[in-house]
């Protein structure tokens, strides 16, 4: 048998409930379905649901008429009546409080991992509303038109709530160190990128993080480090508000918007001669930004200054929208207002 959860008259295990009181059978069928034989009722069924809250509110007395109750009852009714027949007590407060972790594994090559996080109900609440809200915003992938399965959108959430503490237009977002060859940044296929952690990162995301952030150049003569430049943003606080004024505050990928997890891109890059004055700068949110440096997406400036997305293929996006056939526009022209 496993380990016994509940002390009342029910007990419970990784692969049996059953009840040690009065003339009641409970067991498992499958891995969902209970049966229980109760005298004038027959054979009745429960779901895994309704024996775990007729579980938590279970003792000798009770059990009888907790399972003629549950039998009118919906699971969520029951799952409530469970909840406030065991209100949590301070002890169990501070006990959850006291085992609250946060672990995150690395893969080998430390190119991705793996979040777990255990945490009291009140902190986890916290933590599910913001990435959930985060989500819920996200707006669908523009090469299929389609959103990203909700669990990548979550992903999203938790990786901008993180990115967007604070004032954007004042402070920085939470900061990490890449240090990059400078042939890295300047040419497609030389030169390597790493993270503070040494792991390797793409020349192209590289671009991405440089278009915003904090330089610093260091001169090495290949192994020795001669000279270390001084600490300059590649944006400056005075241009970063111009932008955020002329853009709204929002990332101005078609159909986007966001307000928040925003970053400002240089449609052509700093290191291949872009110039960090505002015609060349333009507000992304996070999601979009990958998009015109990883996905190959293109942005040009229109002679009224508009700016026009495009695929890697240079097609526009949003495609322009067809002409009238002409003898429908003739049409259009001649109708009397
Ligand atoms: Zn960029
Ligand atoms: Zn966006």
């Amino acid at each position: 048998m496993g380990r016994e959860v509940w002390s009342t008259g029910w007990q419970r295990d990784y692969g049996s409930v059953m009840t040690r009181h009065g003339n009641w059978f409970v067991w498992l069928v499958g891995s969902r379905i209970f049966l229980c034989c109760l005298p004038g009722l027959g054979l009745v069924t429960f779901s895994l649901d309704q024996v775990d809250a007729i579980s938590r509110m279970a003792t000798a007395d009770t059990e009888q008429g907790l399972i003629d109750e549950a039998l009118g009852l919906s699971n969520a009714v029951l799952d409530r009546k469970a909840r406030r027949a065991n209100p949590p007590s301070r002890e169990d407060e501070r006990e959850a409080h006291r085992v609250r972790a946060l672990w995150i594994q690395r893969t080998l090559d430390g190119a991705s991992g793996k979040l777990t996080a255990h945490l009291p109900h009140l902190d986890l609440e916290i933590v599910e509303t913001a990435i959930r809200d985060k989500a819920d915003k996200m707006v669908p992938d523009p090469e299929t038109g389609l959103f990203d399965p909700y669990s990548q959108r979550m992903a999203d959430g938790l990786v901008e709530v993180c990115a967007t503490t604070g004032d954007q237009t004042t402070t920085s977002p939470p900061q990490i160190t890449v240090f990059a060859d400078l042939e890295a940044l300047t040419t497609i296929d030389s030169g390597v990128t790493e993270l503070g952690s040494g792991t390797l990162i793409p020349n192209e995301t590289a671009r991405r993080l440089s278009c915003d952030c904090v330089l610093e150049t260091v001169i090495t003569d290949g192994s020795q480090v001669v000279g270390v430049g001084r600490n300059s943003r590649t944006i400056p606080g005075w241009l970063r508000r111009l932008i955020h004024h002329r853009d709204g505050g929002r990332c101005q990928f078609h159909g986007c918007g966001n307000k928040g997890w925003l970053q400002v891109h240089h449609i052509r890059h700093w290191s291949q001669g872009g110039a960090t004055d505002l015609d060349n700068l333009i507000l992304l949110c996070g999601f979009h930004h990958r998009f015109v440096h990883e996905h190959g997406w293109h942005i040009t400036t229109s002679d009224d200054g508009a700016f026009q997305f495009r695929k890697p293929d240079w097609t526009p996006y949003p495609p322009p929208k067809p002409d009238l056939h002409p003898g429908l526009a003739a049409l259009v022209d001649t109708r009397p207002i």
